[in-house]
């Protein structure tokens, strides 16, 4: 008979939100992202993010042709996703180190890539990225983190970036405020992560605290959705 005192169950820690996003992206969200960053039949709703999305990357990737240096720039993509970013960028010739804390996304991006060895893909946590980067971009990935959590992670960011940090994330103002409770209370299969909503004077103030101007943004929405892009540059 088992002996009662070893076999007391402890009730397990909360999951942070953390490891709830790594388990939504290896498994249902997996699923549903995979398609809407592809190519294949979506629905309506899906249809209407790949297209806002799609332009976010594309703001990004203007920026780089503007400028007409990718082919001298090393980037960390942190958050990669399935690449969306990471496999064009990789092939203007920038050298792209693309991450992502769900080994799933990253293995989709694998797969997607046409240069094997460009961008150098890896599952990790973004909090756990070294090194320097001449560009660290981070698109639509604060969405699942709470003001707190972003703050770190804005500054981790920061500190591997020697001339520019991207940053994606979907703006708190009262309209949005708004669309987002009305998107809470519809049901549906997509709820399994929080979105969280960021001021954009709050993720400006970080960025001046840590010694950066924002040079570029942009601004996409569509029905469903929505995206602040900045590009901070170092002082
Ligand atoms: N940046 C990509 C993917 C956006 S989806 C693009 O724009 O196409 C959000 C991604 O962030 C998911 O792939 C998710 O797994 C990743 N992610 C979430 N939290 C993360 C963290 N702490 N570290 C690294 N990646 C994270």
């Amino acid at each position: 008979m088992a002996n009662k005192s070893t076999t007391t169950a402890t009730k397990p820690a909360p999951k942070k939100d953390k490891e709830i996003v790594r388990d939504y992206f290896n498994s249902t969200g997996f699923d549903r992202w995979r398609r809407i960053y592809g190519e294949g039949d979506v629905n309506r709703v899906q249809r209407d993010i790949r297209i806002g999305h799609q332009q976010t990357v594309d703001y990004v990737l203007g920026w780089f042709k503007n400028d007409k240096n990718a082919a001298d720039q090393t980037v960390c993509d942190a958050g990669c996703g399935t690449g969306s970013l990471s496999i064009p960028l990789a092939n203007m010739g920038a050298k792209v180190y693309a991450s992502d804390i769900s080994e799933k996304m990253v293995g989709e991006g694998k797969e997607r890539a046409t240069d094997p060895e460009n961008p150098v893909f890896e599952v990790k946590d973004l909090a756990s990225l070294s090194g320097e980067y001449d560009t660290v971009i981070c698109l639509d990935v604060l969405i699942h983190y709470p003001d707190a959590d972003s703050e770190a992670m804005i500054a981790h960011l920061a500190s591997l970036a020697k001339s520019r940090l991207i940053l994606s994330f979907a703006p708190k103002n009262p309209y949005y405020i708004l669309m987002k409770k009305v998107g809470d209370m519809v049901p549906g299969p997509s709820k399994a992560t929080r979105a969280y909503l960021h001021k954009e004077s709050d993720v400006r103030r970080v960025l001046k605290s840590l010694g950066f101007t924002i040079k570029r943004k942009e601004f996409t929405a569509t029905s469903f959705y929505f995206s602040r892009l900045l590009e901070a540059v170092r002082n």
